[in-house]
């Protein structure tokens, strides 16, 4: 019991924060909020323990969250461990049969259960799964095509098992949901020719995110969000501004696959993506319950 001036000033501006959120609490009683986590987010212990605990609180007051994560550094520190060596195509990485079961190891393994711990530790009951769980997600082989600046023949690269999603079924997280768990998703799928496909977790997500016709696609990332040429942060861009930013080299890097997945998700039927600083403690929650709003929204 608090019983000082200064505890229960404290703990009359805990409950001023509560009341505040309540429209936002109505607003997303219900929805399914698919959310990217990767990245720095991923690697500080105290944030990961503050990530599963909002996650344990989205589902508390009703929101559907739906965990879609990554796991690149994880899986280099194994590769390495296990000294395999890659091949590389034109500064590419070949992901062979030996590599892709590592892949599958790291990300289905280690990573996902870390991340299930995370939000049961939090008193949430989540389920790591693959996309290979329940047919989830269906994989395609990636294939890349590069130009000889000679000759101007255009070339496609075998990349190895690296594949992106081309069907998603999503009985196995309604099963989950419907059951008041959380789906905690590696993003690995299984090809047409029965080969496992390593899937970048921001096509996983985007993918899903439309699937489902989630409320919100949650990029968690390393930046504040898409940043204009000046650096500034863009709070919110319409499909036709985020082509337009991409195509005058604005977006470059990782963040190109981080749109065009957003852009994909709002045209399969999500209602908004959001990409967003997983370094700011709080980010998700942040997001969806104060009207600070951090990152930049896509909408239609
Ligand atoms: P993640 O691990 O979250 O997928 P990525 O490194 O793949 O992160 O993608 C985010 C990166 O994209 C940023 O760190 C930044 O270097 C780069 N980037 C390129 N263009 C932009 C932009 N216009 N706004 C923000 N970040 C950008
Ligand atoms: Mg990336």
């Amino acid at each position: 019991m608090s019983d000082t001036p200064q505890d229960y000033a404290s703990a009359t501006a805990q409950a001023r924060i509560l009341a505040q959120a309540l429209p936002f609490l109505r607003r997303y009683a219900g929805a399914t909020v698919v959310v990217k986590y990767g990245g720095a987010a991923m690697g500080d212990p105290e944030l990961a323990e503050t990530f599963g605990r909002d996650i344990a609180l989205l589902k508390q007051v009703g929101v559907n969250p739906v965990i879609v994560h990554g796991g690149g550094p994880q899986i280099n520190a194994m590769l390495q461990r296990l000294s395999l060596k890659s091949e590389f195509i034109d500064g590419l990485r070949v992901t062979d049969e030996a590599m892709v079961e590592v892949v599958e190891m790291v990300l289905a393994g280690t990573v996902n259960k870390q991340v299930t711990g995370l939000i049961n530790n939090a008193g949430a009951l989540a389920v790591g799964i693959s996309g290979k769980d329940g047919g989830l997600i269906r994989a395609k082989k990636l294939t890349r095509t590069v130009k000889d600046p000679d000759s101007e023949i255009e070339r496609v690269l075998d990349l190895g098992f690296v594949g992106e999603p081309s069907a998603i079924d999503a009985r196995v997280i309604h099963a989950l949901t419907g059951s008041g768990l959380i789906p905690v998703i590696a993003p690995i799928g299984l090809g047409n020719d029965g080969h496992t496909y390593n899937i970048n977790a921001d096509d996983a997500a985007g993918a899903i995110a439309g699937a489902l016709h989630a409320t919100r696609l949650l990029m968690l990332t390393d930046v504040p969000g898409v940043l204009d040429a000046n650096k500034k942060l863009i709070p919110e861009l319409s499909v036709t501004e985020a082509r337009h930013l991409i195509a005058d080299g604005v977006i470059t890097g990782g963040m190109i696959p981080k749109v065009e997945n957003c852009l994909e998700a709002l045209g399969l039927g999500a209602k908004g993506a959001v990409i967003l600083d997983g370094r700011v403690p709080h980010a998700v929650l942040l997001e969806l319950f104060t009207e600070a709003g951090p990152g930049t929204l896509l909408h239609r």
